[in-house]
């Protein structure tokens, strides 16, 4: 058995070297592999990727920002601040000449440009930086699949400090209008008219206002409505090759005024022939951008026999909803995404049956009281595990502004209709407590 390899912990070379057996747990202590885990503070992910590289035998150090000190004995970890790119970047390789990384991965978008950086400065595989950035700028991305000939949206940016009539001019209706860079559909909106969009401009200006990079804050994208079915194709891209993990039929048509994700079902249950197209699409794409290692999440409508791209991220699906392909492999995504970025054999197995999530919806603005049914809605057939992830007493904040799930659902059948099923009647036996905010008026007394 042959394989290729990454030679000498450095750059990836095309070399055939005999087939070894991937360290465990058990391996020497010298030879455990170390990875580092660039990650936002508070990612959901490092548990995931915690868990991952337990189950790998590696170690994981991680750099994040955060006035909090990661607690030793769970994570060795390195302080790092987003807005300082090359201190990071500094800081990391100072780490690395005490003791050496096998492997750097980014968590979330806003960790990728940290990661790609410092994997470059010690000779690990990485993304070139401009395919980092065309994946996490919508309008750089527009840019470069319009450049390259795939199917784009009409599309412009929208200065929000300047005039707004001439930028508007001309502008055919319905657009989805959104943040340069944001996540989870917060601040995207489908406007039908010009009034709309000019009724709907200050809320998405106070979204933008808290965007971490100062041009994000002053500029929305606005392009054309796509019309069609959507899906998310999840991958993972080694040496330029696309392997697909999962395609996800998202079943609750996505029309606007808000896009808020709701019912993942894979596998697929559109016809091949479009999924293929979806596939090269996506491959072309991630050629465009200049993706060629690690996790890519995409988003592509289809329309006219045609796939669009919505977006490419280059990182692992959100929320929970990676354990979705763990089901009949019991090999976690991330677990798939560290052993590719250690340049270990990728064992792609296909999961066994279908298996879908529910990204519980939020009904409405208010404070969360409670939530009834739980307990009858995970009695459904087929619902593996019910969590809700926000608690009494919280703020519930619907999209655009919001951007949290209230919980996730998941469930493991043997076809994608039943898994849509269980997953709509174990949300039908949920009741969602809500107490409204009331406007207070303070009068004075005399
Ligand atoms: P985010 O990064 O916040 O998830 P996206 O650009 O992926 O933002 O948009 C969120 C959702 O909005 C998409 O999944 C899709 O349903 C919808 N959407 C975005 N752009 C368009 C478009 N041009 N046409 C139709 N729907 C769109
Ligand atoms: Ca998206």
């Amino acid at each position: 058995m042959w394989r290729l390899r990454r030679c000498g912990g450095r750059r990836w070379r095309l070399r055939l070297i005999p087939r070894r057996a991937a360290p465990t747990a058990s391996a020497e202590r010298d030879a455990t592999p170390r990875i580092l885990l660039v990650a936002i503070h508070q990612s959901y992910r490092i548990a995931a990727y915690q868990s991952a590289a337990e189950a790998l035998g590696a170690r994981l150090v991680i750099a994040s920002q955060g006035e909090h000190s990661l607690i030793p004995g769970i994570a060795e970890g390195i302080h790092i601040a987003f807005s300082d790119v090359p201190g990071a970047v500094q800081r990391i390789v100072a780490e690395a000449g005490r003791a050496p990384f096998d492997a750097v991965v980014a968590s979330d978008d806003l960790a990728l440009e940290v990661a790609a950086r410092a994997a470059g400065a010690l000779g690990l595989a990485h993304n070139a930086l401009p395919a980092v950035r065309a994946s996490r700028r919508k309008d750089i991305a527009r840019e470069v699949l319009r450049a390259a000939g795939l199917p784009v949206p009409r599309f412009r940016r929208l200065h929000l400090r300047r005039a707004l009539a001439p930028q508007i001019a001309g502008l055919r209706y319905p657009c989805v209008v959104k943040p340069l860079a944001m996540a989870a559909s917060r601040g995207v909106v489908r406007v039908d008219s010009r009034q709309e969009l000019l009724g709907m401009l200050p809320r998405l200006e106070a979204i933008v206002a808290e965007a971490l990079v100062p041009d994000e804050r002053e500029q929305l994208l606005v392009e054309s409505f796509i019309p069609g079915e959507e899906i998310a194709i999840e991958g993972l891209l080694s040496a330029g090759r696309l392997h697909v993990l999962a395609v996800f039929d998202k079943p609750e048509p996505l029309d606007g005024p808000f896009f808020e994700e709701s019912y993942y079902v894979t596998p697929s249950r559109l016809p091949k022939a479009l999924l293929d197209r979806a596939t090269r699409r996506l491959a072309e794409a991630c050629a465009a951008y200049g993706l060629r290692e690690g996790p890519v999440h995409a988003e592509l409508r289809l329309h006219d026999g045609e796939a669009w791209i919505v977006e490419v991220a280059a990182r692992t699906i959100g929320g929970d909803c990676a354990r979705l392909l763990s089901f009949g492999t019991g090999r976690s995504l991330e677990e798939l995404v560290l052993r590719h970025a250690l340049g270990w054999p990728l064992a792609l197995d296909r999961p066994a049956g279908a298996a879908g999530v529910l990204m519980i919806p939020t009904p409405a603005a208010g404070t969360l009281r409670r939530v009834e049914g739980v307990l009858a809605a995970r009695q459904v057939p087929g619902i593996e595990d019910l969590m809700i992830s926000i608690r009494e007493g919280y703020e519930l904040t619907p999209l655009p502004e919001g951007g949290a799930y209230l919980g996730f659902m998941f469930a493991h059948a043997d076809t994608p209709a039943e898994v849509e099923t269980a997953l709509r009647e174990a949300h039908a036996c949920l009741n969602v407590v809500i107490a409204p905010r009331l406007p207070v008026a303070m009068t004075a007394t005399s």
